[in-house]
């Protein structure tokens, strides 16, 4: 829309921008156009547009074949939106995107979102639609220019503080440009900057701790102008030695090391040494024949290596409301890396029963007891990698203790989102949960 016509369809719709909503309206067409342009849509993409106001970037968005999910605040606007765009690929939410369900978008093959962000949240919008595991692959967002350059920023500047390395830890953030007040109504009263978030890739960087990473950079960033090593000693406590070890002056400030050199910083913090890979050298598991009699037992990498069968366990915890916990699996796993999977799940050991093998993945992999109930038995299969498995299900509300070792992260899903995930992006999970899955679909 142009300047004119914007603020002629305000007068109509009798809106006046409100300023504690962060109401700026974009009317320069052109640019709206290349910030779309930026995502690169396809008529594949799920387009989440955070506050689309009278719609400036919807319409491009639109134009591409892309299904768009609008999520607006402001009732009026809402409606306007509705009126003006009749596109059954757009779907206008209502609501404070604040409390969106991140969750959903899981069920979608590839999603990206964009926005004009109202400035008065921007923080809390980008940090939670930016929350790690995320199913969106770009973010494309217009925020104030300082925090455009804060999450941007390179170490040794002004901007470098802890939310950029925050956000640098999980993502790659590239400055855009910078756009001027004037192309907004009304003017907001700072300059606006347009950035490009993507996830890293998993292994891009060494393995650490996030909560040991993010717990050292605020104390770090907490007093600026002091120097690391007083505010850190608690945490690190060779000072010296580490600061020789990992490339950095032992007088530096926060602002001095690089992303590389706090990871290293975090992992030689006690709480941040990474969980060390298992062995599992000395597992030895019954092989068992077509009927799952016991034919002998065998160490773990023979039976694989063999494609012998062999028994497992699966168990699904549900809570209360009827939301399924999934794993997702440990970088160090020999099978399966990163894929989502069952609540809990292991091999039976040689000698040991089914049930017993439940109980003990249970305390082992989620530090929980629970009662558990038989769902169903699997046959062997090359689907289930050769394992005969006994699903089991029970109920817990959480919190766990997972084991770091095994399981990289885990959340509660609604059934429906697991369904339709599993359609979307079938090579998130490992097979052996979608088997079991389909079990549990079935018998819903
Ligand atoms: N995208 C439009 C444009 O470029 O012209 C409007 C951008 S304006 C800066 C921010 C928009 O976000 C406004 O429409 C405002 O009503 C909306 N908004 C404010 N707070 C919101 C929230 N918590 N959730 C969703 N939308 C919100």
């Amino acid at each position: 829309m142009k300047l004119s016509e914007i603020d002629a369809t305000l007068r109509e719709i009798r809106v006046s921008p409100v300023k504690t909503l962060g109401q700026n309206f974009l009317h320069d067409r052109n640019l709206a156009r290349w910030i779309v342009a930026k995502a690169e849509l396809t008529p594949e993409d799920y387009i989440i547009e955070i506050g689309p106001g009278l719609g400036a970037l919807t319409e491009f968005a639109l134009d591409s074949g892309a299904r768009v999910l609008a999520i607006e605040k402001d009732r009026r606007l809402a409606e306007f939106l509705r009126k003006r765009f009749t596109s059954e690929r757009l779907e206008i939410l209502h609501a404070d995107a604040l409390y969106y369900d991140l969750r959903r978008l899981f069920a979608q093959p590839r999603v990206k979102v964009i926005g004009n962000l109202p400035y008065y949240i921007s923080s809390q919008l980008l940090l939670k639609f930016t929350k790690y595991p995320s199913p969106i692959s770009l973010w494309l967002f217009m925020l104030q220019k300082e925090m455009a350059r804060r999450i941007s920023a390179l170490p040794g500047t002004s901007d470098y503080g802890a939310l950029t390395l925050i956000i640098q830890l999980r993502y790659r953030v590239e400055y855009l440009r910078t756009v001027p007040s004037s192309v907004f109504l009304p003017r907001p009263d700072v300059d606006s900057a347009f950035v490009r978030i993507i996830p890293r890739e998993p292994d891009e960087l060494p393995e650490n701790d996030p909560e040991t990473f993010f717990r050292l950079v605020r104390r770090g960033f907490s007093q600026r102008r002091k120097q690391l090593r007083n505010l850190l000693r608690e945490e690190i406590p060779d000072w010296a030695g580490t600061a020789v070890a990992v490339g950095f002056d032992a007088r530096a400030r926060a602002e001095e090391l690089t992303l590389q050199q706090w990871i290293a910083l975090s992992r030689r913090a006690p709480s941040g040494a990474p969980a060390a890979e298992v062995s599992t050298a000395a597992e030895r598991f019954s092989v068992v024949d077509d009927q799952d009699q016991v034919l002998g037992d065998a160490p773990r990498d023979e039976v694989h290596g063999n494609n012998s069968r062999h028994r497992a366990v699966h168990i699904l915890i549900f809570n209360a409301t009827g939301e399924l916990f999934l794993q997702k699996r440990s970088r160090w796993k020999d099978r399966h890396p990163l894929l989502w999977d069952s609540s809990a799940a292991g091999h039976v050991n040689a000698g040991e029963d089914y049930d017993s093998a439940a109980n003990r993945e249970l305390e082992e992999e989620l530090g929980i007891r629970a009662e558990l109930s038989r769902v169903a038995k699997l046959p062997a299969s090359e689907k289930t990698g050769q394992e005969f498995i006994w699903l089991y299900r029970a109920q817990h509300e959480g919190p766990f203790q997972l084991a770091a070792s095994e399981i990289e992260l885990g959340e509660f899903f609604p059934p429906d989102v697991v369904s339709e995930w599993i359609k979307a992006r079938p090579a998130d999970f490992a097979p052996g949960f979608v088997e079991c899955w389909k079990v549990v679909e079935a018998a819903i």
